[in-house]
């Protein structure tokens, strides 16, 4: 029953082929990073236009990014040419919410016009909202209950619907009544947040069955990948989409179970999990042949997940396995600033045997590590691009912090002072920059000296005055302990004082924690400098480094953006425990946290085709102090076969590696990468003082993690030495 011309169904293996043929009746693909799964969906689209099933605006397909939208739309256009073209319906969640919306505005009340509210306008509305309540919105922040709405929402609940504790536990008990006052005034504002994107349709086709049954006719198939990371609003209103009472249900559902990595933000791995349940008489199709990496990488993430408990377990396999093929490569460095001199090597070597940069890629688990990269980059003159968000110098609170370092070293820096002279809020509203303005512009002086003159007049209202003398006053006592004090000391002082990292440690939003670690981040990065001045050129020079999209350019991103692609060349840097796993999902203790972190890992480790190298320093400043780091616990936990500790100059050359020591054959001590960066010379003591602390600390993981270790590597703590 093969359609005519198949072209693009060969090379598909029997259950790839499976997936793509069984058009009919729900299908969900269950399978290992790099199987296929994506390529079946875009072989499945392409089959269904081929062989005229549908037409393009009747398949709905979701992506979990529009970069994969993009993508997908491309690799369709590859295999039927222009009959993808008005495929409306390929997006993302929030994209295709937008667009039935538009279609049903005045169903959810609101006019097709409304606008879609960003984080910083939900924020201010619920501050009002919260002040109008009669509440103290210092503490209870706007900016934790926009949080606590996103975790409703995510979960597809209504006011009316959340869970009486949920309810209790903001504003004494009047989360309820707040939440459905923003519902209200975002319909007086014609205006939707994020999640109704996905909560308005969902009512829309609750409450009317009509509308709902205009789109089951309409979506002949439905195509969903990165099932794993669904939330349960997007589960719902897929459903509703996806169940219908008569005809079959042609819904395709890829996914991996290993690799959810949103259940911070509210994904809900258990929606795979419930699949055949929903939809009953649903083919399975388990893929286990992965073509994108080799054996070494292959079998280094598939040993490092089987770490998890709470996983459905599966079979993967290669057949690419060349003797020649490189082993992972682990390397160990002094601190960040090695790394990222270490990789950048690496990259250059590379680039000198004809390898593209666009084949490589460093994946960072937390934000604030790309900075180190960035200017290694820039100095090098290599090309690079962030992917998923700015650049670490185009930061919000990077922006925000160099303009007062701008305004103390340069008074003149309108355009700095312009930037926080409100931020943090301090009162000093558009009116009030309207004053200074004005006061600057008759007098021909820069801003800050405008305020100086307007705090000494009677000009302006009380309030604005004192905030705006403050204000001033501070960039003199800045100002002039330029030369007294060292310039990171200086800019602590300005961060603290000025009130900027409280707003941050008030803020409950989940970018937060993210924002503080890159201010200390750039606090650390002036190290590097003589000067504020000089640190503040270096800066200036990097803003302005070459940037073209279209150019060669290695990739930078989080571990989190990296999800569906793929790289010859991957870096995995800051592989240590605090970092990752990350201190936070250690600190809650239980394995849930941990669990993530480790698919996040296997994520990381499966985007490489070839060559894959990890990285771990032995120090790294985590909160303004040097603190020796220990490697991460993923670094044990991978196979020994398939890894090699490297012995390339970096932190081993000049910190004197145990291999090769008299009486240490086995690079392997108790632990392996614990002891080689550590031996001897260097920071045994620091090493030894975080050994004990993580004993003390009792954590059960490390108690039967050690245990684990040494029975399956086969020696245990009084082996070694
Ligand atoms: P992830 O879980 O990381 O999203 P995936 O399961 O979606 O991975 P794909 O990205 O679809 O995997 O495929 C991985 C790589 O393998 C791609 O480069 C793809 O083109 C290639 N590939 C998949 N199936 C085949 C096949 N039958 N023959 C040759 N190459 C294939
Ligand atoms: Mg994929």
């Amino acid at each position: 029953r093969r359609g005519p011309s198949t072209p693009y169904l060969e090379g598909l293996n029997p259950e790839q082929r499976l997936a793509v043929e069984t058009t009919e009746g729900p299908v969900l693909v269950l399978a290992g990073a790099g199987t296929g799964k994506t390529r079946v969906l875009t072989t499945r689209i392409a089959h269904i236009l081929a062989t005229g099933r549908a037409y393009p605006s009747q398949i709905l397909a979701v992506t979990f990014t529009n970069k994969a939208a993009r993508e997908m739309k491309m690799r369709v256009g590859v295999l039927v040419g222009e009959a993808v073209e008005g495929m409306p319906w390929l997006g993302t969640f929030h994209s295709i919410g937008v667009k039935l919306l538009r279609r049903h505005s005045e169903l959810a009340g609101l006019k097709s016009s409304f606008t879609i509210l960003d984080t910083d306008d939900q924020i201010r509305l619920l501050k009002q909202l919260i002040q109008a309540e009669g509440l103290d919105d210092k503490r209870w922040p706007a900016r934790q209950f926009a949080q606590m709405i996103d975790g409703w929402k995510n979960k597809g609940l209504a006011p009316g619907d959340i869970p009486e504790g949920d309810a209790r536990a903001f504003a004494n008990g009047k989360g309820r009544q707040l939440y459905a006052a923003y519902q209200a005034r975002l319909k007086t504002l014609n205006a939707v947040d994020f999640g109704d994107l996905l909560l308005h349709p969902i009512r829309v086709f609750r409450e009317y069955p009509d509308v709902l049954r205009e789109y089951h006719a309409k979506f002949k198939y439905i195509l969903v990948d990165e099932y794993q990371d669904t939330n349960t609003a997007q589960y719902m209103w897929l459903r509703l989409l996806a169940q219908r009472q008569a005809g079959s249900v042609n819904v395709c559902c890829v996914g991996d179970d290993d690799q959810s990595i949103y259940g911070w933000r509210g994904a809900e791995v258990d929606n795979i999990l419930r699949f055949e349940k929903d939809f009953p008489g649903a083919t399975v199709i388990r893929l286990e042949r992965n073509y994108r990496s080799t054996a070494h990488i292959l079998g280094a993430a598939s040993h490092l997940i089987a770490h998890n408990e709470g996983r459905l377990g599966k079979t993967l396999f290669t057949e690419q396995s060349d003797p020649d093929d490189p082993k992972v490569k682990v390397h160990a460095a002094w601190d960040s600033e090695e790394e990222a001199r270490g990789v950048g090597e690496e990259i250059e070597a590379l680039q000198t045997k004809g390898h593209a940069l666009n084949d490589m890629a460093i994946l960072v688990r937390a934000s604030f590590q790309m900075r180190e990269f960035e200017d290694r980059f820039v100095t090098l003159g290599l090309n690079y691009r962030v992917i998923g968000g700015p650049r670490f110098y185009e930061r919000q609170e990077i922006r925000d912090a160099m303009a007062y370092f701008r305004v103390v070293a340069q008074p003149a820096d309108d355009l700095a002072f312009e930037r926080i002279v409100n931020v943090p809020k301090r009162g000093l509203g558009e009116a009030a920059v309207r004053q200074i303005h004005d006061v600057a512009r008759m007098r021909g002086v820069p801003l800050l000296q405008a305020a100086r003159d307007l705090v000494g007049t009677e000009e302006m209202k009380p309030k604005p005055r004192a905030a705006l003398r403050t204000l001033a006053e501070s960039f003199e006592r800045w100002q002039s302990q330029i030369d007294r004090v060292s310039h990171t000391e200086l800019a602590e002082q300005i961060l603290e004082e000025s009130g900027y990292t409280d707003m941050w440690k008030n803020d409950r939003s989940a970018e937060a924690p993210g924002r503080l670690e890159n201010l200390k981040e750039l606090i650390r990065s002036m190290e590097e400098y003589e000067s504020l001045r000089g640190f503040l050129e270096h800066v200036a020079l990097v803003m302005d480094a070459e940037r073209d999209e279209g150019l060669d350019a290695v990739s930078l991103m989080t571990l989190h953006s990296a999800k569906g692609l793929e790289f010859d060349t991957v870096f995995l840097p800051g592989w240590e425990e605090g970092l990752f796993p990350h201190q936070r999902a250690l600190d809650e203790g239980g394995r849930t946290g941990l669990e993530e972190e480790r698919r996040l890992a296997y994520v990381g480790l499966t985007r490489a085709k070839r060559n894959l190298h990890l990285w771990f320093t032995s120090n790294r400043r985590i909160h303004g102090l040097w603190q020796s780091t220990l490697p991460s616990r993923f670094l044990d936990e991978l196979p020994e076969a398939h890894v090699d500790v490297a012995e390339d100059g970096g932190g081993y050359g000049g910190y004197g590696r145990s291999a090769g020591q008299p009486g240490r054959p086995n690079p392997y001590g108790r632990s392996r990468f614990d002891d080689t960066s550590f031996s001897n010379s260097y920071a045994t003591p620091g090493w030894q003082r975080a050994q004990r602390n993580r004993t003390d600390a009792t954590d059960r993981n490390w108690g039967t993690r050690s245990g684990h270790q040494a029975e399956r590597i086969g020696y245990g703590e009084t082996d070694s030495g």
